[in-house]
């Protein structure tokens, strides 16, 4: 299955709301770019071993275009293509001045050394280094990158260009011109979505059930930032499998098992569950943090859920939507539950630019303005069209890169 059919059905979904003429919809739907590369890397045993690498760059006209880069031995071009495209809406909901982009490699990084890795990421930006650049396309981390094959990529890209050129990715290590805030602010920024949302409909953490997919750097966080928040978070999951502790997980002693064991599952008092049953756990909020597909519309009708926080990308089909939409089931899309990402990443390149940093106090405190601001367009846009929240986000964000694009003379 190609993930970008979703990615057409929740365009027309939107478009035929907006009233979209045909023109417009396939400006949307069309990337201006499209990168497949295949470059070599030499393994430790002094092989060359050769990687199918990807960089997609969707659209630019309200920026340059802006994000991550996967690791997976899953990644293909219309993965890439689509998480692309909602790079484009993420950007224009949060109303940052990017365009979007996205880029990956077919590989499990898990298989590598630490200096195969290094080789690879250099290997990998050799590939693209024409066409990336603070004023072009700017990388980040996505899923299984951080902040050290950041500065691996970064570095190779200053040797290549000549100079110090910071600007070029976001999620770098401090030391390199990292922004403050850079690694909490996918979860960070969920959360204060979520407290905005709790705060409107009188929900008091205390006592409210939260179930985590996916325990990387958003899930972990998210974890954290809502067990600080005095939520009972009863079951997460990666990608070995789940826990679930009625009781609530302590969630600092689960974050130094996972450091230490490399998984959730053995920690204490708690009870194994598949990724399948953590999705329809008895719970009140659901936090889909992994990846795509994973709400489907084989078991949206089993959510027991009353509110799901998306802050992994796509992880809800189009037919999921129209069951959840049924079930009364609010949905916090994607595109604006995991903006906090991009957002601190565009102020990591404004620090970049200026060449003057900020603390991460400031930081927050401006994250949690533009997620809130968002917040507020996207439910007033859907309750505007009679329409749920995902719905309401598209609608926003296709009109402001329509606007951009006739501005520029595109349409
Ligand atoms: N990979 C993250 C996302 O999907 C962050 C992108 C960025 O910071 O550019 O939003």
């Amino acid at each position: 299955m190609d993930v970008f059919d979703n990615v057409k059905k929740q365009v027309n979904k939107a478009g035929t709301i907006m009233g979209l003429d045909q023109e417009e919809k396939s400006l949307v739907l069309n990337p201006k770019r499209m990168l497949n590369v295949n470059f070599p890397v030499r393994m430790d045993s002094g092989k060359i071993r050769r990687f199918n690498g990807f960089r997609i760059q969707f659209n630019d006209a309200r920026g340059p275009t802006k994000g991550g880069i996967r690791f997976h031995p899953d990644v293909d071009m219309g993965e890439v293509k689509s998480l692309a495209f909602w790079m484009t809406i993420k950007n224009a909901v949060a109303d940052i001045p990017y365009g979007g982009a996205k880029g990956g490699v077919e590989v499990n990084p898990k298989d590598l050394s630490s200096a195969e890795l290094e080789r690879l990421s250099r290997e990998y930006i050799k590939a693209i280094h024409e066409f990336i650049g603070p004023t072009k396309d700017i990388p980040a981390p996505d899923v299984y990158t951080n902040p050290q094959i950041m500065a691996w990529m970064t570095d190779e890209f200053e040797k290549i260009k000549g100079g110090h050129l910071p600007g070029v990715i976001t999620g770098k290590p401090i030391e390199l011109g990292g922004s403050r805030g850079r690694g909490i602010a996918t979860a960070q920024g969920g959360a204060y979505v979520l407290r905005k949302y709790a705060e409107e409909n009188d929900l008091d953490p205390n006592g409210i059930c939260v179930a985590i997919q996916g325990f990387g750097n958003a899930g972990s966080f998210m974890a954290k930032i809502l067990y600080e928040w005095g939520y009972n978070i009863l079951a997460v999951s990666d990608s070995k499998g789940g826990i679930i502790d009625r009781e609530g997980l302590d969630i600092p002693d689960l974050i130094k098992h996972k450091q230490k064991t490399g998984k959730v599952h053995g920690f204490a008092n708690s009870k194994e569950i598949t990724n399948e049953g953590l999705l329809e756990s008895e719970t009140d909020i659901l936090v889909p943090a992994a990846l795509e597909n994973q709400i489907t519309e084989k078991n949206a009708g089993n959510i027991k859920a009353d509110l799901i926080v998306e802050l992994a990308n796509g992880p809800t089909t189009p037919e999921a939507d129209e069951i959840l939409n049924k079930k009364d089931i609010t949905v916090i899309p994607d595109v604006l539950a995991n903006a906090g990402g991009v957002t601190v990443s565009y102020f990591e390149w404004v620090q970049n630019n200026y060449g003057y940093y900020w603390t991460e106090e400031e930081v927050l405190k401006k994250l949690e303005a533009v997620m809130v601001s968002a917040y507020k367009n996207v439910k007033k846009t859907a309750s505007e069209n009679d329409t749920y929240l995902r719905n309401g986000a598209f609608i926003l964000a296709i009109d402001r890169v329509l606007e951009a694009e006739r501005l520029r003379g595109n349409i």
